[in-house]
């Protein structure tokens, strides 16, 4: 087994290579994709579970690269985490959301709330919330219509740098919404610390419902959860009609995915939510 080993070493480095030249060649692009103009939003409705209308818009990332493609963010988000540049790529995500919220109401559409992901490298950054205020405050949105997705798992950082950030954003009206819930480290007296607006059921366990047990069981104790300290909660990755009831029949506010629209651009995103959805 140890000579085996052995060869298996060499395999393996040889995929670790495969593995890192790619991203070492994405990397130095991904620097220049700003400038470039390579980066774009895409935008997901998130629906009102009673009345179908729709209640916000998640913007989400793509980069498209010269030659690959359309690279998605699993790919060079943690890229751009590990070299700091998410700092400025978040900046850019949340100036572009505001402006489209700035054209969809110069129109005449009723607003919707913009959901921002926000990585953890972000809140680092002592100068993060200066940085969003500046933006609001330009683009004359409502900082009660911004909403930071914020996963889980950096709760367990005990950081003051990060709870300043999120304590100030709360100050000024901006909602929070913790992201893939119950995936990760949950604090529950984070929650309240934080006093926390939104928590979106993992999509895992949506996968689940109704069918299975267990994902049927975490997500109603969710949606119970959420109710009793006063939260609003989102069922994201909806799939099928019976999920929908599902969460429909146990009172989830909010529900996001590919039954109602997949991420669209800002075009198909405007005359969506001119038409509303239709079901
Ligand atoms: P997320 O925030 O949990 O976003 C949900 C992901 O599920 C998105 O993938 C979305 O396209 C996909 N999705 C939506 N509806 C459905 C559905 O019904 N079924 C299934 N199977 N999938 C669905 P996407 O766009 O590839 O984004 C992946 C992750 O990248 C996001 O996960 C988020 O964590 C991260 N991300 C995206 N944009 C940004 C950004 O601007 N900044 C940061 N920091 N992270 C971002
Ligand atoms: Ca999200
Ligand atoms: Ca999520
Ligand atoms: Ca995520």
């Amino acid at each position: 087994v140890k000579q085996k080993g052995k060869n298996d070493y060499y395999v393996f480095q040889d995929d670790h290579l495969k593995k890192k030249l790619p991203d070492l060649i994405l990397l130095g692009d991904l620097h220049k994709s700003i400038r470039n103009r390579e980066l774009f939003i895409v935008y997901q409705p998130i629906i009102d579970v009673k009345t179908t209308k729709i209640r916000a818009m998640e913007t989400l990332v793509r980069w498209y690269h010269p030659v690959h493609g359309t690279v998605p963010p699993s790919e060079f988000i943690p890229l751009a985490e590990e070299t700091g540049f998410i700092v400025s790529i978040g900046e850019w995500v949340i100036r572009q959301a505001c402006e489209q919220h700035e054209k969809w109401k110069k129109i005449g559409l009723p607003p919707v709330r913009i959901a921002v992901n926000i990585s953890v490298k972000e809140l680092q950054d002592q100068h993060f919330a200066k940085r969003v205020e500046a933006i609001l405050s330009q683009k004359q949105i409502s900082p009660e219509y911004l909403e930071l997705e914020i996963t889980e798992s950096l709760m367990i950082y005990n950081e003051p740098i990060i709870l300043n950030n999120l304590m100030r954003m709360k100050e000024i009206g901006v909602r929070l919404s913790i992201d893939d819930f119950g995936t990760g480290y949950s604090s529950l007296a984070y929650l309240k610390r934080l006093d926390v607006d939104t928590v979106k059921i993992d999509q895992s366990f949506i996968a689940d419902c109704p069918r299975s047990y267990y994902g049927s069981v975490i997500t109603t104790t969710i949606i119970s959860l959420a109710h009793h300290l006063g939260m609003n909660v989102i069922a994201e990755g909806v799939e099928h009609l019976d999920q929908f009831r599902y969460l429909e029949e146990k009172g989830c506010q909010e529900a996001q995915g590919y039954l109602f629209s997949r991420p669209l651009h800002p075009k198909e995103a405007t005359k969506l939510l001119f038409q509303g959805i239709r079901h």
